[in-house]
């Protein structure tokens, strides 16, 4: 017959799927000699079980009564005795914590004969026992019991309670102790299927069938006077990681207390003075755990009557820094592999150490919540617009730039600015895209934000701040608040540089950057930057001594017009190309050809200086313009464009192989392929111009950005040296859903109601985009088996999207300058997963 019910100290093969997370961590302290209360634990089994039948499966019953039986023996107390009775715990324990998600009830065991005329712990176990077992058991209502709680008289309190359960259930509160405990592991099993707890399930991606595991533990009390008490404590610091003991101790007190905040903890050190026996034991336990887990541990412990007893030890939440120092001294004690340390940092985690965050202990109230488009957080000045932005940031003032949305035209503003806040727009917004590249916080689509521009004013749910009063923007939470809250500056130390030097030597995936300037260029450099993978060339359009004559080229009713304003622009297109070349010296840098439609680069029509410029920014409109003519379609309709963009390109190579005697490694990529022929066509342009520019190498590619790209890549492959997944694009073609418009409307709508559970723009959609993706690495290689292949659409620098090119067998990612980092930490953990080392970062 199937068995359900192990001891702490029985061993069993089902390890955590059959025990539950909390009930191997109790097997393994109890097995390890550690000291624990005793119990046992009814497998998830007996819960997978119950949820098929109903009810308890057949025997189940008589094992829990054997298993109490020993339980009695051990603890020299019997279960429902009328004096000093045998009390547990039961607690539930799925295999994934589900934290807060599921039930507890403490003290069972306990009744009016047992309790009557106890000392004050024993009523005041009582009643919290009457309160847990009618909430989790009987589902009443909280605040009807926190309403009627009068820690001052507890005999009265413990009449209303039960009371309260009388008149809430019908029945009056149960004084058989193992119908308490039958209900209770009833009421845990039936907890795993709450409304709440399936939504957390579905939310994390844990399977519904896994069930949980029940704790039933021996009671022990910390509030049983002056040689009792309860604390929690960490092996190491949880915010440096330093090594020592840190912890807080409450005399005379139960776990809740602590938890709950009713009284003031102490430091650990006034356990020692009080409890010296306990503490030195408490101090070699704790150095035991965390040699055998080999990890930074977060324990609680109680101690009754001078005797410790450790209820839970788990690794600890740690910040970054801490999360960087504790894998780094770990190493060095020898506890750890370099490979195991690479494993535990959660890339994701790393912002918090290259940009400036909110400090942890501010109070402060949040106005709005928007999207999280870009990490960090500022303080300054309201403005609402780039040239205010400009004007007060160049005199010193930080401001924080306002916008419905952002343009290219912007760019200035969002250079000046110390933060950016948008009410529309998503993760591959304008505003995203750019904020990023430039390591500024941005909080974007925060519909909750409107502005008067007229007034100069912006209005957050109610609250109302006109221009120059102070805001603050947390872009790694998309938070908003009005008034200024106190920032930590960031912190790249020598522990940081020490776990990515491991995690280089760990990789596959090459991580390249997408950069624009060579400011950017070097920055993502110091960051660990191997190349470029994407320098967007039409933000060079935009600068202020160059948007005239874009316009005059743009305007141009023919072809010698055309090319008259673009050989202006060529000298300064060369010399920004001449600084990203010398910036990345020896390493290679792919430059995008124009991509986006022109009249971007053109004013309203309502601006227009004359009829001319109105009519050709009418004849330019387009209503889709995401699918209208821009990228390859552009170079083909005026191909004047391309041509003076690969020249200026060749020649700047051939300025700086002059003048420092390296050739840089250029790459000519062209954007938004989907057709052989087109790419045909502009490999034959780049190369007959580049050949009349002089004898520089140099490789020929494309982005795969269009589906029709991924399913034709054999055929495109035969003109492409290189190929560049733009999965920005490709998500929005893909899924036909607008990367202008999706986030903030419907998108946020599916993510909300659970209809998708990630947004595909910041996660790549593996199975949709990613199987495309597949189609092209297959078919590309199948024409040219060394095609080099990358990424540079914003997955780039998501962890579990470098996870995924990793496995496509990219040769390399890219992303913005401030997630090299973090791409370095997930290419190595990919490669780590690969050979069966499984990431296991806590975070914070
Ligand atoms: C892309 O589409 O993924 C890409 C990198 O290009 P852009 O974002 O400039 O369209
Ligand atoms: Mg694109």
């Amino acid at each position: 017959m199937a068995r359900y019910v192990y001891d702490l100290d029985e061993p069993t093969d089902g390890g955590r799927e059959l025990l539950g997370g909390k009930g191997i961590g109790l097997a393994e302290m109890t097995q390890l000699g550690v000291p624990v209360p005793a119990g046992f634990t009814i497998t998830t089994d007996a819960c997978r079980a119950y949820m098929e039948l109903g009810d308890f499966p057949e025997g189940l019953g008589e094992e829990v009564d054997e298993h109490l039986s020993r339980l009695e023996e051990t603890a020299g107390k019997r279960f429902g005795d009328p004096e000093d009775p045998l009390l547990v715990s039961v607690r539930s324990g799925a295999a994934i914590s589900m934290p807060g998600m599921m039930d507890t009830i403490l003290n069972v065991g306990l009744n009016d004969e047992a309790a009557s005329g106890g000392e004050r712990f024993v009523l005041d176990s009582y009643r919290r026992l009457i309160q847990m077992y009618g909430e989790t058991v009987d589902r009443i209502d909280a605040h009807f019991f926190s309403d009627a709680l009068d820690e001052e008289d507890l005999p009265a309190t413990i009449d209303s309670f039960k009371r309260i359960y009388q008149d809430q259930t019908g029945r009056p509160f149960p004084q058989d102790a193992k119908e308490q405990l039958g209900r209770a592991v009833r009421a845990v099993f039936e907890s795993w299927n709450t409304p709440r707890a399936q939504r957390y399930r579905r939310h994390n991606d844990i399977p519904d069938d896994l069930g949980t595991a029940v704790n039933v533990v021996q009671m022990v009390f910390g509030n049983k006077g002056e040689r009792s008490g309860t604390g929690v404590a960490f092996t190491r610091d949880p915010s440096t990681g330093e090594q020592g003991l840190y912890g807080e101790f409450l005399a005379d007190a139960q776990g809740e207390d602590v938890v709950a905040g009713i009284r003031t903890p102490e430091p650990l050190e006034r356990m020692k003075e009080r409890l010296p026996e306990a503490y030195q034991e408490f101090l070699d336990t704790m150095r035991r755990l965390e040699e055998h887990y080999r990890d930074m541990q977060d324990i609680e412990f109680t101690v009754e009557d001078g005797k410790l007893f450790l209820l839970q030890t788990r690794s600890a939440k740690r910040t970054a820094a801490a999360a960087l120092k504790a894998a780094v001294d770990m190493v060095d004690e020898g506890l750890i592999s370099r490979e195991e340390a690479v494993a535990r940092i959660d890339p994701g985690q790393l912002d918090q150490l290259l940009h400036p965050r909110i400090d942890p202990d501010a109070a402060y109230d949040v106005a709005a919540k928007g999207l999280n488009a870009s990490p960090g957080a500022a303080s300054g000045a309201v403005v609402f617009d780039a040239d205010t932005a400009e004007l007060r940031g160049k005199e010193g003032e930080a401001v924080i730039l306002v916008r419905w949305e952002t343009t290219p035209d912007d760019i200035h503003g969002m250079i000046a600015a110390q933060g950016i806040l948008t009410a529309h727009g998503g993760m591959t917004s304008h505003a995203a895209v750019v904020a990023r590249g430039m390591g500024k916080p941005c909080v974007a689509g925060c519909e909750a934000l409107s502005l008067d521009l007229d007034a100069k004013t912006m209005s957050l749910n109610g609250t109302t701040l006109k221009e120059g009063e102070t805001l603050t923007i947390d872009g790694g939470t998309g938070e908003v608040i009005a008034g200024e809250v106190t920032l930590i500056p960031p912190d790249i130390n020598e522990d940081f540089e020490t776990v990515l030097g491991w995690a280089d030597e760990l990789r596959r995936l090459k991580v390249r950057t997408n950069a624009d300037t060579p400011e950017d260029a070097a920055k993502a450099r110091e960051f660990g930057a191997e190349g470029i993978g994407l320098c967007r060339t039409e933000h060079m359009f935009m600068a202020d001594d160059r948007l005239p004559v874009v316009r005059e080229m743009i305007m141009a009713s023919n072809e010698d017009e055309r090319r008259s304003a673009l050989d202006r622009l060529l000298p300064h297109q060369q010399s920004d190309f001449e600084g990203i070349f010398e910036a990345m010296a020896g390493l290679p840098v792919t430059i995008r050809l124009l991509d986006p439609p022109l009249h971007e680069f053109l004013p309203p029509p309502e601006e227009a200086t004359d009829a001319r410029m109105r009519a050709r920014i009418r004849a330019l409109h387009e209503s889709n313009p995401m699918l209208g003519t821009r990228g390859c379609r552009l170079g083909l309709m005026f191909p004047e464009i391309y041509e003076m963009q690969v020249r200026a390109i060749i020649r700047a190579a051939i300025a700086v192989r002059d003048r420092t005697g390296d050739p840089p490694l250029v790459e000519i990529m062209h954007p938004l392929v989907g057709f052989e022929e087109e790419l045909r066509r502009l490999r034959e342009l780049t190369i007959e111009t580049a050949d009349e520019e002089g004898d520089v190498e140099y490789l020929v590619g494309t982005m795969i950005e269009l589906p029709r790209a991924c399913i034709r890549a054999d055929e495109i492959a035969e003109h492409a040296d290189f190929f560049s997944f733009g999965t920005n694009d490709l998500t929005q073609t893909a899924l036909g859903f607008s990367r202008d418009d999706a986030e903030g409307k419907f998108l946020t709508h599916y993510l909300q109601d659970g209809v998708l559970e990630r947004n595909p723009f910041e996660t790549l959609d593996q199975s949709g985009v990613g199987d495309l993706m597949a189609i092209a690495v297959e078919r590309g290689r199948s024409t040219k088996p060394d095609i080099k292949l990358g990424i540079c659409g914003e997955h780039g620098g998501e962890p579990s999207s470098v996870a995924f090119c990793h496995t496509l067998g990219l040769d390399y990612v890219s992303c913005s300058p401030y997630r090299v980092p973090l791409a370095r930490l997930a290419a190595a953990q990919a490669a780590l997963a690969e050979a069966g080392v499984e990431a296991v970062a806590v975070g914070g």
